[in-house]
């Protein structure tokens, strides 16, 4: 079989971390099989669509490495083809106008409620004489269009990931409206089961991959199917991705949106690989790290979980670090130039270069985020340093006035060379000309240069800051901190 798969966004938000997950199943299925990944954009619903969102999705899913091959589709340049679908559902009896009011349907549903009885609609205006419909247009009602569902019936489908389902024809909360009419009676816009339903089988969509919320719609899609005469397609519902209390992620998580995973400094790749342990493990499934080809060569639904996937920060941490640590050096400056230049840092993204990369070997070990390079370099690109409260305490303790200056008297002698031998040399001369601790030293100089009590490695912190004409400054500034 010919394996085409679709992810079908609705341009209402920005990617969801939900949604982009989805397209990473699908498109993993459609490579494994060498099939065709398929972006349809579901935009029917005007007043929530926005052309920003659907900048952010197809950005988004580029951005993942998530390439369509077909598309985008736009459903809202597609509206005769809904509209010759139910006109068609309209002739054959299958779908009739429902001109009841939305005052008529709360009513109808308190009174449900009264009863102890489930939300549906009751199928009251199914069989409307023409007088009765030729009587609610002379009032101006507005018709919607219905597609006609029967209780008596169980709808069943074997889905890849979850088994044989089965649904109950009266479990579907009665006849679904499948369109909004005019006032005039003709068909107006489309609503989502009816458009998926006549797109994925224009698009001959083989295999229809989506999360288990839209369970219920498979069971409403699966009548039109066979209303319509088309081949059912196979169903795969991926679980669900839940927060840490087991409920499903939502805004109130913070972030959810992949542009906001991108902003605090995850990388694509990274990022796609956790996306594909959510829910998915892989045969060896001590494996953690792979990239999507591999993922897709070893991808099927047997190892896809029916429970929930929980998304853990920790685990996508570990492996945002994992990617880091593994990046070439020049790739991983390059990828941190954008944060620097957002922290307003003051540097040369060409002059500076050579410094800039040894900025990043120095952090590159303990690198868990992008995002993060900018606080853990901060002391090496200000020009005012501030010392920390603690730093400040270190400063003040009794041999730290001698220690620095028994650092700052060589080192103002030696001028711009400066090698990590040469800075020992003056530290060891110091410890001994003062009788100092050897601690003693090195955490007050972490202090005057650094500005705090932790941080990366002090002797190539010290180079560093060397080369930008910054450790003298502060050693002497330190010396006032702490002879004052
Ligand atoms: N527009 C739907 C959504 O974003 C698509 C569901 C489907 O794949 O059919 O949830």
């Amino acid at each position: 079989m010919t394996v085409r798969v679709r992810i079908a966004p609705s341009p209402t938000g920005n990617l969801h971390i939900g949604t982009a997950r989805t397209a990473v199943f699908n498109w993993l299925y459609a490579r494994h099989h060498q099939g065709t990944f398929i972006l349809r954009v579901e935009d029917t619903d005007e007043e929530r669509s926005q052309p920003e969102y659907t900048e952010n999705i197809l950005e988004g899913l580029r951005w993942l490495g998530m390439e369509w091959d077909e598309g985008p589709y736009f459903q809202s340049e597609r509206l005769d083809l809904y509209r010759d679908a139910i006109q068609k559902l309209l002739d054959q009896g299958l779908a009739y106008r429902c001109y009841c009011t939305p005052e008529e349907l709360d009513e109808m549903r308190t009174a449900q409620k009264e009863r102890n009885e489930a939300p549906r609609y009751d199928n009251r205006h199914r069989n409307l004489t023409a007088e009765q419909e030729a009587a609610f247009q002379a009032e101006g009602r507005q018709p919607v269009i219905r597609f006609k569902i029967e209780d008596d019936q169980t709808i069943t489908w074997k889905d890849l990931v979850r088994g044989p389902m089965h649904w109950q024809g009266r479990d579907l909360g009665g006849d679904m409206v499948v369109a909004r009419a005019t006032a005039s009676g003709e068909v107006g816009q489309p609503l989502y089961n009816l458009a998926v339903v006549v797109d994925d089988m224009d698009l001959n969509i083989s295999h229809v991959i989506r999360g288990e919320d839209h369970i219920a719609n498979t069971a409403k899609q699966i009548l039109l199917y066979q209303a319509f005469g088309g081949t059912v397609p196979e169903f795969a519902h991926t679980p669900l991705i839940l927060n840490k209390e087991g409920r499903k992620l939502s805004k109130r998580d913070g972030v959810t949106s992949i542009s906001d995973f991108q902003e605090m400094g995850f990388t694509a790749p990274a990022l796609a690989n956790y996306m594909t342990l959510l829910g998915w493990s892989p045969p060896d499934a001590t494996q953690e790290i792979f990239s999507l080809s591999d993922a897709a060569a070893q991808f099927d639904f047997e190892r896809v979980n029916k429970a929930g996937a929980k998304f853990d920060w920790d685990k996508l941490d570990w492996i945002s670090s994992q990617y880091l640590h593994e990046l070439p050096l020049a790739e991983l400056a390059e990828a941190l130039m954008p944060y620097w230049q957002a922290a307003k840092y003051d540097f040369d993204p060409v002059a500076d270069r050579p410094w800039l990369d040894q900025v990043t070997a120095l952090i590159q070990p303990s690198l868990v985020r992008l995002k993060d390079a900018a606080e853990m370099t901060q002391f090496l690109f200000t020009r005012e340093l501030t010392w920390s409260e603690d730093a400040q305490k270190q400063l003040s303790q009794d041999g730290v006035a001698v220690a620095l200056q028994g650092v700052i008297d060589p080192l103002a002698a030696a001028g711009f060379e400066l090698s990590a031998e040469t800075a020992k040399s003056f530290i060891n001369s110091t410890v001994k000309a003062n009788k100092l601790k050897k601690g003693l030293v090195m955490r007050s100089l972490r202090a005057a240069l650094t500005g705090d009590m932790k941080g990366p490695d002090l002797m190539e912190s010290w180079l560093l800051l060397h080369q930008r004409g910054e450790d003298l400054k502060r050693l002497q500034q330190a010396l006032e901190i702490a002879s004052a």
